[in-house]
């Protein structure tokens, strides 16, 4: 704490990891002996940059980008860059620091990163967002590279943000490096169901944690937080395997539809028009209400899937989940559920999927991405989906077995976190002190 001062969400994300491998640790004394969680506490690099730029009106802003190149032990720093006004060093350390389990958990090659820039891209014309992921790109550049970093989207990057971002490093560089970035469009380089791997990858795991006690997605409601990427694709494949999504969210409130989200004109506001959730609300013509400042928490459901953002499900919304017969949380978001929330899940036997192993799919389908790019291949939709979906149920069984070994039956939260260190630590070991 006194090392890292201020910095809340990335204590908060140690704080849950550490409390998980205390097991791992008894079994293997090498590992405190050459101090492995000192060294995987502590980034190997922290880039902190001014990222100018002028708004349409002439005017200069000035904001901070950030990339915490966290572990490399298992290949190049891989994760996203996030455009929020919230973006602060602390939000990226916690963000890069989940991410080295997650990618550790996917069984790929791919160390843990992440980054972004405190700037607000709500409001700001096209031209605006070009010129701002152009600076940006202009200092990050030389920090990046295919077998170095490798950033991809998250809140307020998505494919149009990754084009400019990846245009700008292939002018300064002269350098058609397509692995360099994923998320890329389909037409130059991106990878089949890239956009729709996290939510996909999300409801594919869930399946599998419903399947685990016996049951389906089949008639089920299910409430979704968020509208962006995560949300989206996470309710179109909710609905694909037989779940009604009646609920889904923005910063602004909740919309509550019960026959189940119209996605294409959910696609249509929030994807093509930009616009808030309150918009579909009015365009579904009394089919849909929406309910402005509430926790979409309040909506009953029997699966809850948070997609927005950290801390976004207190431990009193866990209580009112549970009593209103929620049986399974799949996390779409980063750390989505509050300490004092998953406490609560966990005591009242809720299946809890947390997002290190629920939303990994992304990340998985990234590396995917990389993997095509090396080898100039582009691969069908189909196929691609059902890889994903094998690289979901693989990390489901090995929470499953993981939890087993270290005897804490179906506890996700233990699984995913003893076996994504063990995978990093081991190799950390084998690297010696670097
Ligand atoms: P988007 O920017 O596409 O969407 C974010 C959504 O969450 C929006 O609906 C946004 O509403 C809402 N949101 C964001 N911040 C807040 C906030 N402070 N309070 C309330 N609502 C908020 O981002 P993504 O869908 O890509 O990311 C969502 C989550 O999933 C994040 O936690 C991200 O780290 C995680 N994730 C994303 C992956 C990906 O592949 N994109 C991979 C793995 C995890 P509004 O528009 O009102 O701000």
């Amino acid at each position: 704490l006194r090392r890292n001062p201020g910095e809340t969400e990335f204590h908060q994300a140690v704080r849950e990891v550490l409390e998980s491998i205390g097991p791992v640790l008894g079994k293997h004394p090498e590992y405190a002996e050459s101090k492995i969680i000192e060294r995987i506490c502590e980034p190997e690099r922290q880039i902190i940059f001014r990222v100018p730029w002028e708004d349409d009106q002439g005017e200069v802003h000035i904001n901070r980008g950030f990339r915490v190149e966290f572990n490399s032990a298992l290949g190049p720093y891989k994760g996203g860059l996030r455009f929020h006004p919230s973006v602060y060093l602390g939000i990226v350390k916690f963000l890069g620091f989940e991410q080295i389990f997650k990618n550790s958990l996917t069984g790929l090659p791919i160390g843990g990163g992440k980054g972004g820039s405190d700037f607000d891209p709500k409001g700001r014309s096209e031209r605006e967002i070009m010129r701002f992921c152009q600076s940006f790109m202009t200092e990050l550049y030389r920090h990046l590279g295919e077998y170095t970093d490798v950033p991809a989207g998250d809140i307020g990057v998505g494919g149009r943000e990754i084009g400019y971002l990846f245009g700008q490093y292939k002018r300064i560089t002269n350098r058609y490096e397509s692995g360099v970035i994923t998320g890329k469009g389909i037409g130059y380089g991106g990878a089949q169901v890239r956009t729709e791997a996290t939510g996909y990858g999300c409801a594919f795991f869930v399946e599998e944690m419903l399947k685990a006690r016996g049951t389906s997605f089949d008639g089920k409601r299910v409430v979704v937080s968020g509208s962006g990427n995560v949300a989206i694709y996470t309710i179109e494949k909710v609905q694909q395997l037989g779940g009604t999504v009646v609920a889904c969210s923005d910063s602004s409130g909740y919309v509550v539809d019960d026959k189940g989200i119209d996605l294409d004109l959910l696609k249509q506001v929030k994807e093509v028009e930009r616009q808030r959730v309150d918009v579909y609300a009015k365009r579904r013509g009394g089919e849909a209400a929406f309910v402005a400042g509430r926790s979409v928490w309040e909506v009953p459901c029997e699966v809850a899937m948070p997609s927005a953002t950290q801390n976004e499900l207190t431990g009193r919304d866990a209580e009112i989940l549970v009593r209103n017969g929620c049986i399974a949380v799949g996390e779409g978001a980063n750390m989505p559920t509050m300490p004092e929330g998953v406490r609560v899940f966990r005591e009242a036997g809720v299946a809890f999927g947390l997002g290190k192993a629920a939303n990994a799919g992304g990340v998985a389908t990234s590396a995917l991405e990389m993997q095509q790019n090396a080898s100039r291949d582009s691969w069908s939709f189909e196929f691609s989906e059902r890889r994903l979906q094998e690289i979901m149920q693989d990390i489901h069984a090995r929470c499953l077995a993981t939890a087993d070994e270290y005897g804490m039956p179906g506890d996700y939260v233990a699984g995913a976190n003893i076996d994504g260190f063990k995978r990093v630590a081991d190799a950390i070991l084998a690297l010696g002190l670097i």
